[in-house]
């Protein structure tokens, strides 16, 4: 996934590309580096295993001095996270450098075409190989930019890329194929990036690159081409977040600052977009396609990871309120499977960042079949937010934190919005039931405030259970997604093993898991299906198993069954997911700070899978 940030203006460019990278961290972390062309034109390298903050600890300042250079935060794909992996990678003659986002996927067959021409290789990456490339075309054509273009033209695969050239010391060259990138576009200055986050300290003007760009960076600005040498212009758009939304603003991590961001946020999602007197809600990134929606044979939602189970909750809501049948598809299986789709399908891509590869090409192939596509997406001006036929904003500001939290729930109620448009519009449900979900529609951000008070409590019961080795969670119905994302937060974060099952399918085969070190978190909210959860925790009661029960806030009964209650307000079961996942993020939060675990930067993970 890597970030990336370039510079090229007149300001010493290595605090710039640190301060970028630090922004950037959230999308890898196994190793970091820099190449800067000093005023004699010289290029100055330096990479190394380790964080942003260790390679600006280390790196000699006085020395790395110059007003043209890149950086890169890796998360590995090609080859271990070591020092000779990372990037910036060098062609063996020291000419071409580049840091890489994405992968060659022919890299193989072009290396074995290289090694026939004398090429040596010193790292196990993928990118060296397309440094590689790109010097051999130079050494054909001395021309960097012609040879940046012939190399891509033979490359397959994904990349967001910024290159230098020891022989060309002038210029930054820089192209996007499926994974993001932009230009921060200052005054006498230019900044390339990953994201937005890296540019805004800058300059608040963003030009996106599309796929089959490239931008030729000098310090007089720069020209954009595509990679068939075709003249392009594109818009500049103006970033719309502030510095202060990126940054931690007191807390220990993002996470918990993103949790407890979660009244506004999901106020932000819904702000506008009802009408809290007759209950209707209104899209308007929807309304060119409404009709197809209301007409669809079927919908298809599809997504990775947390952005799968808030769609998980989705097809409960479609189908419960609107009578449309839904299916759920992890975006990487359907985009593989040679998925049945057509005209009258509607094909809902959920994403926070906008840029995940799987759902990307997801996109594409529900393109190919005609199907209308629609994004909820929480990054503006992302891939997916572009590429989808309409889509709606999930507006939860950035979100740092690799555990997705704040961009969850909001996804949640985008989708609870969708429901409530259809319903109403198909009269798949009353007047009055619109009224009474609107009604309490108003009322969860004050709910989700109440939770973030009662922090504390959810911290003790983490505090209880911060060894175990493995927990279970359970749920039925809307809650039976909630499950699996208080597991799939628990198991990011705090390395704890962690599953999630409908509270039935326990009997099914995980009961035999249980024993006295065994806690199993149940999701048991005052609804229809209370007297069954009820029944399952005596089973697991029975096996000595040890009970954490979510439970309604005026739940007495529950004492006598669970050895820990969290407490959540009641709401409706339209809106129950939002409420019951904030203990859950809360638990994993304080279990994996209490475990003295990397919070923001789990190991393994990058916030925003822009591989496949
Ligand atoms: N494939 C490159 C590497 O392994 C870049 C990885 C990425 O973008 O995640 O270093």
């Amino acid at each position: 996934m890597c970030g990336i940030v370039g510079y090229i203006g007149k300001k010493n460019s290595l605090p710039i590309i640190i301060e970028g990278l630090r922004r950037l961290e959230y999308r890898g972390y196994d190793s970091a580096g820099v190449s800067i062309i000093n005023d004699k034109a010289k290029v100055l390298n330096y990479k190394k295993v380790g964080r942003v903050g260790e390679m600006n600890d280390n790196i000699d300042k006085d020395i790395f001095q110059g007003s043209i250079g890149i950086g890169h935060t890796r998360w590995a794909t090609h080859g271990v996270p070591n020092d000779v992996n990372a990037h910036p990678h060098f062609d063996m003659d020291d000419n071409v450098v580049i840091v890489h986002n994405g992968i060659i996927e022919n890299y193989k067959q072009i290396k074995t075409k290289l090694l026939a021409e004398g090429f040596q290789f010193s790292s196990d990456t993928d990118t060296e190989v397309l440094a590689n490339l790109i010097n051999y075309y130079f050494r054909q054509t001395n021309d960097f930019e012609k040879s940046v273009r012939l190399a891509l033209n033979e490359v397959e695969g994904t990349y967001g890329l910024a290159c230098l050239c020891a022989k060309e010391p002038d210029k930054v060259i820089v192209a996007r194929n499926g994974s993001p990138l932009l230009l921060g576009v200052g005054i006498e200055e230019t900044i390339v990036s990953s994201d937005a986050s890296a540019v805004i300290n800058h300059t608040k003007n963003v030009v996106y690159l599309e796929d089959g760009d490239m931008a030729i960076l000098t310090k007089n600005g720069f020209k954009m081409k595509t990679i068939h040498d075709v003249k392009i212009y594109r818009e500049a758009h103006k970033i719309d977040f502030l510095l202060e939304d990126i940054e931690k603003s007191g807390y220990d991590h993002f996470m918990l600052k993103e949790i407890c961001e979660q009244p506004d946020t999901i106020q932000n999602t819904y702000r506008g977009r009802i009408n809290f007197d007759s209950g209707i809600a209104k899209l308007g990134g929807l309304d060119s396609v409404f009709d197809k929606m209301l007409n669809a044979k079927r919908f298809i939602i599809t997504a990775c990871g947390t952005a799968w189970h808030a769609g998980l909750v989705g097809e409960y809501m479609i189908e419960q309120f609107c009578r449309i049948p839904v299916e759920v598809e992890y975006a990487s299986e359907f985009r593989y499977r040679r998925p049945i789709i057509d005209e009258d399908d509607v094909v809902i891509l959920i994403s926070q960042s906008g840029e995940t590869a799987d759902t990307l090409a997801a996109l594409r192939e529900a393109k190919k079949f005609g199907a209308t596509t629609i994004g909820i997406v929480n990054v503006i001006g992302s891939t997916i937010a572009r590429e989808v036929d309409a889509g709606t904003y999930v507006h939860a500001g950035p979100e740092i934190g690799v555990a997705s939290t704040k961009a969850f729930t909001s996804q949640v109620m985008s989708l609870a919005l969708i429901t409530m448009m259809i319903a109403a519009e198909k009269n798949t449900i009353s007047k009055e039931s619109l009224i009474e979900i609107a009604t309490e529609l108003r009322n969860i951000p004050g709910k989700i405030k109440k939770m973030i008070d009662a922090k504390e409590d959810y911290k003790k019961v983490a505090d209880a259970f911060k060894n175990a080795n493995n927990v279970l969670y359970l749920g039925r119905g809307f809650n039976f997604p909630v499950a699996l994302e208080g597991a799939l937060k628990l198991k990011e974060i705090s390395y704890i093993h962690a599953e999630g099952y409908p509270a039935a399918e326990m009997k099914h085969g995980p009961i035999a898991l249980i024993d006295e070190n065994m806690p199993v978190v149940f999701i048991a909210p005052q609804d229809r299906t209370y007297d069954k959860i009820i029944s399952n925790i005596e089973e697991v009661k029975a096996r000595k198993g040890r009970i954490i029960a979510l439970a309604s806030d005026d739940d007495d009964n529950i004492n006598s069954y669970a050895d820990y209650v969290l407490r959540v307000p009641k709401t409706l079961a339209l809106f129950a997911p939002i409420l019951n996942v904030i203990p859950l993020q809360f638990l994993s939060y304080y279990v994996a700070a209490s475990r003295g675990c990397d919070v923001d930067q789990p190991r393994n993970l990058a916030k925003s899978v822009t591989v496949e």
